[in-house]
């Protein structure tokens, strides 16, 4: 072998480990799995409390999302960006429920619904448990908008009668600033935004041939209400009241008086993409990452 021929077989041997070291690198951090309670063992848990007093509780709902999307939207969103938060900040993860509070859903067949004041006991007896344990620093990830009044009411008694502390960090959460892009008007529920959500996290289960634009049905009220909303946007607190309520109430505000298809957008669905929900899904990752990150620099 000559000195030329051997220095390159060194360089070439250099080049093969740099690469197998990077790859090993990339892989390893690909490998970082969340921490999901039901699949640790109580060992785990004990070892975890040594470290940790922190718990993130998902929040979603098991409803109708329109022709196109599972019945378990919410439930994979809360549960799927909990798990993320999880993979960067090793902080346990915690499902309790797989329904929300859906009432106004139950007009296509399939939804699921629990009542308010039952969800609470629920989530309530759940965190007793964890505090007997040693959990102090809950956080509660909801990606449904019918459980909003339910984590307002669970925080609060947590808060007000144990030793935790209780805190929201997902969908509507002070510490969630909304993306640069305008948000389509009136995209609430299994739209371009949750479709594209849905077509980055589970991609699987997203019929995108059955996608379609939904027939959408305001009544005189809503449409006056938003006209003079345009004028004067303060009244968009009494528009948006009128939404998510049961038929009971004659609002015209339910899932199936509301909309043709159980889609509430007035844009198509197909529009989707799975950059678009990448894009929403890193940033409230990142913003709750980042809001952990200094939470846990505080003493327990
Ligand atoms: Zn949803």
């Amino acid at each position: 072998m000559n000195r030329n021929k051997a220095f390159s077989n060194l360089k070439r041997l250099f080049i093969v480990s740099i690469i197998f070291f990077f790859g090993t690198l990339l892989f390893a951090q690909e490998q970082v799995k969340p921490l999901v309670l039901q699949e640790m063992t109580w060992t785990d848990v004990r070892d975890y409390l040594k470290t940790s007093d922190m718990v993130i509780i998902p929040l979603g709902s098991t409803e109708q999302h329109g022709p196109h999307l599972p019945l378990g939207t919410d439930y994979y969103e809360a549960t799927g960006m909990s798990k993320l938060i999880s993979a960067r900040t090793g902080v346990v993860v915690a499902p309790v429920l797989l329904a929300g509070y859906s009432e106004y859903h139950s007009g296509f067949p399939g939804s699921l619904s629990l009542k308010p004041d039952t969800m609470e006991q629920v989530l309530f007896e759940t965190a007793e448990m964890l505090i007997k344990y040693g959990f102090r620093r809950f956080m509660f990830f909801n990606y449904h908008g019918g459980n909003n009044i339910v984590q307002q009411k669970i925080i609060h008694r947590i808060n007000h009668t144990t030793e935790a502390i209780a805190v929201a960090i997902g969908h509507g959460s002070p510490i969630q600033e909304s993306g640069e892009e305008e948000e389509e008007f009136f995209d609430w529920h299994a739209g371009i935004d949750e479709t594209s959500i849905m077509l980055y996290l589970k991609p699987e289960l997203v019929k995108m041939e059955r996608a379609e634009k939904p027939d959408i049905r305001f009544t005189p009220r809503m449409q006056e209400l938003k006209e003079l909303a345009g004028k004067n946007p303060d009244l968009m607190i009494v528009w948006n009241s009128l939404f998510g309520v049961p038929v009971a109430t004659k609002k015209g505000g339910a899932s199936h008086e509301l909309s043709s298809n159980g889609v509430w957008s007035l844009s198509d669905p197909k529009k989707a993409t799975k950059e678009h929900g990448e894009n929403t899904v890193s940033r409230m990752v990142e913003q709750a990452v980042k809001f952990i990150e200094v939470w846990k620099q505080a003493k327990k």
